[in-house]
């Protein structure tokens, strides 16, 4: 499984709240930004071809694909092709812009030169061949549909945008919104921040500093991820989310006096491996994963590596540290791992009537071994303070495995 996240979700409220505070902060902002017009014109081109370049290094399909069709849009709407068409412009792309993130929402994370990738870049350019005939074709029922009144109550003079576009929008915005509830991978977030920043752009298309402030907000949100991003591949386990061993080096290389380092193990894990499967051992790993990730005690979980763990719990002493210990080793023995069959039915529905039998589904616990050490003056560096918690948590698996001994 490949970490898609991101950044987290309350990193998106900035760029949000930023394009609010644009459409006021735009009028009176116009004069200074037009006398700098030639210059700053070329700044969402530059951030964008950014994005492009990281995108393409990081191999983020979806990215990609995104960009490129902003990188298009903002090129469109600059006017620089075919003035006579500007408004029939807008028009189609206040409708196909919802479309195609809602599509993107929905498409799966996959590398730039995947199947995925090429089948939305088709998508794309058979919209392009679409609009070019549609705007030469101005008897078209499209633009009827487009000028369609469904909610005058809703009328206000500050939408200029068309009632089949606002529905569009909020539609696309829906089904963006559920896509994230659902993976919660935050590049929904993100595409929910271009929905709203392009829907913004349209609905001013002649104002200048409208277009600049939006794509420039949007690129640097989408550059940041990309940060993040990187940032989650080099110091994140693929596996559980929690932080790698990289990270436990440098997290260690900050502590002060005071700290416990707690290794842990899982119990006979090979052998759970060889009975029910490796990736049913995956999801043990996960499940673990998950519950260190909540540790209380102010303690930082890390994957040290296969099936071992590490807790630092900075500016704390073992008395203090040992309770918590005990609580996550109890949640994890406590958690009922279901186990599937791999004898399961090929045939889903005559699966599923067994399962609701619970014929085929059973549950196992799985426990895990503790061995926790603090920083004392014999013990002065952490590699000293991870080797005696490694030996107190060999003590732990020699004594019968399940339980948490300190150093
Ligand atoms: P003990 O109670 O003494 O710790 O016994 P154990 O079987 O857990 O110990 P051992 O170190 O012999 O086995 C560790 C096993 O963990 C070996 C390997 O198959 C499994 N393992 C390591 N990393 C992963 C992983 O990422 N996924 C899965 N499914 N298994 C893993
Ligand atoms: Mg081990
Ligand atoms: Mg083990």
């Amino acid at each position: 499984m490949r970490v898609i996240s991101l950044k987290s979700g309350t990193g998106y409220l900035a760029p949000f709240l930023l394009l609010i505070i644009g459409v006021f902060a735009a009028p009176s902002l116009t004069p200074k930004i037009l006398e700098y017009r030639v210059i700053l014109t070329l700044l969402p081109y530059v951030l964008l071809i950014f994005v492009t370049l990281l995108a393409l290094h990081f191999n983020v399909g979806r990215m990609l694909v995104m960009t490129v069709v902003l990188l298009f849009c903002y090129w469109l709407l600059q006017g620089t092709w075919n003035r006579g068409a500007a408004s029939q412009l807008v028009r189609l792309l206040s409708i196909l812009l919802p479309i195609n993130f809602a599509i993107i929402a929905l498409c799966p994370d996959r590398g730039v030169r995947s199947m995925l990738s090429y089948a939305l870049t088709s998508l794309v350019v058979l919209e392009v061949a679409l609009a070019i005939g549609l705007i030469n074709s101005l008897e078209h029922p499209f633009w009827q549909l487009y000028q369609l009144s469904l909610m005058d109550f809703l009328y206000t003079p500050a939408v200029a945008l068309s009632q089949f576009t606002v529905l569009t929008t909020a539609v696309a915005g829906l089904v963006i919104l559920t896509s994230w509830l659902f993976t919660r991978n935050s590049f929904n977030l993100l595409l929910l921040l271009a929905l709203l920043a392009m829907a913004l752009v349209l609905n001013q298309a002649d104002v200048f500093a409208q277009r600049l402030i939006n794509f420039s907000i949007l690129s640097v949100a989408m550059l940041t991820s990309l940060l993040f991003y990187s940032h989650n591949m080099a110091y994140r386990d693929e596996l559980t989310g929690l932080r790698g061993r990289r990270a436990l080096n440098e997290y260690l290389s900050r502590m002060g006096r005071h700290y416990v380092i707690a290794m842990l193990d899982v119990d006979r894990f090979k052998k759970f491996n060889d009975t029910y499967g490796h990736d049913m051992g995956d999801h043990v790993l996960r499940m673990v994963g998950a519950q260190l990730a909540n540790v209380s005690g102010g303690g930082k979980a890390f994957r040290y590596g296969g099936e071992e763990f590490a807790i630092v719990f900075n500016r704390k002493q073992l008395a203090q540290v040992k309770p918590h210990l005990e609580v996550v080793r109890e949640m994890i023995a406590d958690y009922p791992m279901k186990i599937r069959s791999q004898s399961r039915p090929k045939d889903k529905k005559e699966g599923r009537k067994l399962r609701s039998k619970d014929e085929l589904d059973k549950e196992v616990r799985v426990t895990v071994s503790i061995g926790a050490a603090e920083r004392l003056v014999p013990l002065k560096l952490p590699e000293q303070v991870i080797k005696a918690a490694d030996q107190a948590l060999y003590q732990a698996k020699r004594k019968g495995r399940n339980r948490v001994c300190v150093n």
